[in-house]
């Protein structure tokens, strides 16, 4: 079976591939078909990797993946959320993010700090599929004062992984893909893309 990744990120396409290829599926870019990016407009993460999917599905007449990301902090209500990859202005300037999210958390204590990585993936059959495969992931850490480490990218250097006791950015890359939001999440789409028809 084939399927269209409703993004435009290379990066995500090599991972889903490696993951999907094992399942017989062959993911397709939505550039292949001339698919342009659909504005997100829902309060949640769930809800715009469906309009993301439903968008592809539609365009291409084939099955659709999508998955939206992103990093909640508890004490700021769940913020950056949705607006993870512009908190701090331009679109995914890691480093402006960064340094807003550490301002935004300059008075919290420790015990205060803790935050998540949460990850979802959506699989439609057909843009009308009122029944879609829905699988997600978090990782559950703490906000550090100040970054650490050069891998990863994004949130990486000022997440701390409490069972590793080192920052997202210091992590070997095949352990972060382990433990990760989009790793756990990918491992439950895997798992039950077994049942999909
Ligand atoms: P998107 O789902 O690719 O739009 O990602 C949303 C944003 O969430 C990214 O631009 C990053 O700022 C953040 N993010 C998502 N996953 C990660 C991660 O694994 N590490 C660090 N930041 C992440």
């Amino acid at each position: 079976m084939q399927l269209v990744l409703a993004s435009g990120n290379a990066g995500k396409l090599d991972e889903l591939r490696t993951v999907l290829g094992d399942c017989g599926l062959q993911l397709r870019a939505q550039s292949e078909f001339a698919v342009g990016d659909v504005e997100e407009t829902a309060p949640t993460f769930i809800e715009n990797a469906l309009i993301k999917a439903r968008h592809a599905a539609r365009a291409t007449g084939m099955p659709a993946l999508a998955d939206d990301s992103g990093l909640c902090v508890d004490a700021l209500g769940g913020a950056p959320g949705l607006y993870s990859a512009r908190y701090g202005g331009g679109h995914a300037d890691a480093q402006r993010n960064i340094e807003r999210l550490l301002l935004e958390m300059r008075d919290l204590p420790d015990q205060r700090r803790g935050a998540r990585f949460y990850c979802v993936l959506v699989l439609l059959r057909s843009a009308d599929d009122p029944q879609p495969l829905i699988a997600e992931g978090e990782w559950f850490g703490r906000i550090l004062r100040t970054p650490r480490g050069d891998g990863g990218f994004g949130y990486d250097p000022v997440f701390l992984d409490p069972v590793h006791g080192c920052s997202a950015a210091e992590l070997d890359p095949a352990v972060k893909n382990s433990i990760s939001h989009r790793g756990r999440a990918l491992a439950v789409l895997k798992q039950r893309l077994e049942d999909f028809r």
